[in-house]
């Protein structure tokens, strides 16, 4: 292995699943949804490869099918409009979107800003390209409502993100809703970014693949939409997330003719084209009516209110997510304190896997006492697994 990848090892995502499956525990690690998404979906799948609708190598930058539907779902729900044929490019999933597009764009010494926590792909990424990774830390905080509820967020410093850019900085890498601490960020924090964006002439990768999970008052905004960012934001989406079909492996890239033509590039390498029948499916799929993200929603955030409170009522402290199908929590109510330690014994202790945090981290210590739980589970699996964990005070 050479030195840019060695300090990775295994994903903790197959080391925390592996581990579940050897003690028989609940997965609240990775984030899968254990019920599959549309079975009209499943059905376009289905028809897909009957009719041999993508059964050998599909256009480069996905079907046209696809780049239509990618194409009128951001100018439906955002109202950015986007050419399918120049600025929409079809990926191996959301991964391979944010891998082809940091080996696009990233040259060697180059620095990256991320925020941190990050999701674990970034920094190989940033490693294969031969860039330096810069965290900007996202703070826990804490803020009393008028009616004396404490509500915990993990916050951006913009400050803090401002004195990171270097002459040397080539892009920003964005996440929002972000794993693992749920935070969405808000518009006056995307706005303030773009503005350093524009400042500094830098490019903005923006990862928003759970951009249907958002809720209460937050608000999913497209960094894109802001102003002087169309031209410098790759906007990241995946079917994994929004579908439920995370084994399906469909993503994409929306992006000005440029930065979708040299991500291509890259792409082109990495995998050539995209799995075929699968993409057929998710163009019926973001053709659904808007009942149907909305109920997505609504699933989603029963089953927040589930786990969050029973969390708390195990004795966690709980970040209760504005975003995304992960809570993030604090174990030092309980005791404890190295994240790490506490997930690796916690299949013994209450048969349920979780995730340390600290594994997103460059400054591991700030994130050594949160753990993140995925919500993304049937109702019945979340409830016995809320009944194990109070058995930990
Ligand atoms: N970005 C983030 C923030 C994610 O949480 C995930 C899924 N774990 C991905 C990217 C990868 O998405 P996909 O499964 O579409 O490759
Ligand atoms: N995105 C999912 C998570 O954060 C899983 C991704 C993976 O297994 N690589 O849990």
């Amino acid at each position: 292995l050479n030195r840019r990848l060695a300090e990775f090892g295994t994903t903790i995502f197959a080391e925390m699943s592996a581990l579940a499956l050897s003690t028989g525990s609940i997965n609240l690690g990775q984030g899968f949804p254990d019920t599959d998404g549309p079975e009209e979906v499943r059905e376009a799948a289905v028809r897909a490869l009957r009719d041999g609708r993508g059964n050998q190598y599909p256009p480069g930058p996905g079907v046209p099918e696809l780049r239509a539907a990618i194409a009128a779902h951001q100018e439906r729900r955002y109202g950015l409009t986007c050419d399918p044929g120049t600025e929409v490019l079809v990926t191996a999933g959301a991964t391979e979107a944010i891998a082809a597009t940091l080996l696009a764009l990233v040259e060697p010494g180059d620095e990256v800003i991320a925020l941190e926590p990050y999701y674990d792909s970034y920094a190989a990424c940033i490693a294969m390209a031969g860039g330096t990774r810069v965290p900007v830390t996202l703070r826990p905080h804490e803020e009393t409502g008028d009616d004396g509820t404490v509500r915990r967020r993990f916050r951006l410093d913009l400050d803090e993100l401002r004195d990171a850019v270097t002459d040397n900085t080539r892009l920003l890498l964005i996440n929002t809703p972000h794993n693992p601490t749920g935070t969405v960020l808000t518009r006056e924090e995307l706005t303030a970014i773009a503005e350093l964006a524009v400042e500094r002439d830098l490019l903005v990768v923006t990862d928003e693949v759970y951009e249907h999970l958002v809720f209460d008052e937050a608000e999913h905004v497209p960094l894109a939409t802001l102003p002087g960012m169309r031209g410098r934001t790759v906007t990241i989406g995946s079917a994994g997330k929004t579908f439920s079909f995370t084994g399906w492996k469909v993503g994409w890239v929306t992006a000005s003719p440029e930065l979708v033509t040299a991500v291509r590039s890259a792409k082109q390498f990495l995998t050539y084209v995209s799995s075929g029948p699968f993409q057929y499916a998710v163009a019926e799929a973001l053709a659904l009516p808007d009942t149907y993200f909305e109920a997505f929603r609504a699933d989603m955030l029963a089953k927040r209110d589930l786990l969050s409170a029973g969390l708390a009522e195990a004795g966690f402290g709980v970040f209760t997510p504005a975003g995304t199908y992960f809570v993030t929590t604090d174990i030092r109510p309980l005791g404890e304190s190295d994240g790490f330690a506490f997930c690796r014994a916690l299949p013994e202790r209450a048969g349920v896997v979780a995730i340390p945090n600290a594994v997103f981290y460059d400054h591991r210590d700030a994130g050594a006492p949160f753990v993140r739980f995925a919500f993304c589970k049937q109702t019945s699996v979340l409830e016995e697994a809320v009944s194990r964990l109070k058995t930990l005070a």
